[in-house]
């Protein structure tokens, strides 16, 4: 790679550089409309930030906002429209993918959709050490394929099994090995506990955080649920219809969100303890996520929003720092506090 397609300017607030950065990121889909006429899915639309190495970036918001379509572009498994994308100091938004191939992996949402049925669990997590050639001999992949069952709390005998024969989590486990046996540093991790029972998500959540401690992992974590997000991210973005909205430490965001929309997800999460009560309401939101095909003008939070003015479906209100390491979009920030 030419050194022009090093980043230049890759320093963050804390000194040091990111793994992984996204600048102005976007991505269209194109749908046909008649023989000439094109429009387009704004599923990512202008959407920058980074993640420290060892870090865990919780992404969240409603089903549809990018949030998936966001760690699918920054593994360029969709090509994006615009932006730039940086992984540990180089710009990899137009290069071959197969040297970060090893380096950037991925767990999916659907442990049941996610494994091919007619392959064994072994040949399951060895199929990206043949790929790779990361085992020299048989012995050494079936050394590989056990040790790696082992980190997520499986053992040797379930090597020859078939994934129906396995519970939601135990298969969640299974695709967690799976994008571990190339010994990767970066992980989104796309809804990996959603499809899960609640009692099971909690285990799965905390065998992420110490593979993480173990192996140096970075995580981008994507969920609908900012319940299960803040337990993990030492960050959260938030993001409504291919926008982020609001981006901070997960304590700052809990806590202090400034966004209307952060706020009513923050309403949402239930409180474990009924003898406390809540000090601020549950709010709910009217209406539903317009289409990202026509999504509203200037703040495309505003049909749902109760502060919304004329301002507001006139301009787009910029992602500005409200705090040291907070970042929101919001025209009228000190209506809302
Ligand atoms: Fe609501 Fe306007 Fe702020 Fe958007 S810019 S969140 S519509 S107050």
């Amino acid at each position: 790679m030419s050194d022009m397609a090093k980043t230049e300017n890759m320093i963050n607030n804390k000194g040091t550089h990111p793994l992984v950065e996204v600048k102005n990121l976007k991505q269209y889909f194109p749908i046909s409309e008649g023989l000439f006429k094109k429009r387009y899915v704004k599923a990512v639309d202008d959407v920058s930030f980074y993640i420290n190495k060892g870090e865990t970036l919780g992404l969240v918001g409603e089903s549809g906002c990018g949030k998936t379509t966001t760690g699918r572009t920054i593994l360029r498994l969709y090509e994006p429209t615009g932006g730039r994308i940086f992984y540990d100091g180089q710009d990899i938004t137009h290069v071959d993918m197969m040297s970060y191939r090893r380096k950037m992996q991925i767990v999916f949402q659907d442990p049941y959709a996610s494994l091919n049925p007619r392959m064994t669990i072994g040949d399951i997590i060895g199929e990206p050490i043949d790929i790779h050639k990361l085992a020299s001999s048989k012995k050494e992949r079936r050394e590989k394929i056990i040790s790696l069952l082992e980190k997520v709390g499986l053992n040797s005998e379930h090597a020859n099994r078939f994934p129906h024969e396995f519970s939601g989590g135990q298969r969640q486990r299974v695709g967690i090995a799976r994008a571990l046996a190339v010994d990767p540093e970066f992980i989104v991790c796309d809804e990996p506990v959603s499809a899960l029972d609640v009692s099971i998500q909690a285990q799965i959540i905390n065998m992420f955080e110490e593979l993480q401690e173990e192996m140096g992992l970075t995580y981008l974590f994507i969920a609908h649920d900012l319940s299960v997000v803040k337990h993990i991210s030492d960050r959260i973005g938030v993001m409504y219809l291919g926008k982020l909205v609001e981006l901070a430490d997960s304590y700052e965001l809990v806590f202090h969100s400034v966004h209307p929309y952060t706020k009513s997800l923050i309403s949402a999460i239930p409180i474990p303890d009924p003898n406390t009560s809540r000090t601020s309401k549950r709010i709910i939101l009217e209406g539903d996520v317009p289409s990202p095909l026509n999504p509203p003008s200037g703040c495309r939070f505003r049909t749902r929003c109760p502060y919304a003015d004329k301002l507001c479906a006139e301009e787009e209100p910029k992602f500005r720092e409200v705090g040291s390491g907070h970042f929101a979009a919001c025209h009228h920030l000190e209506k809302i506090s």
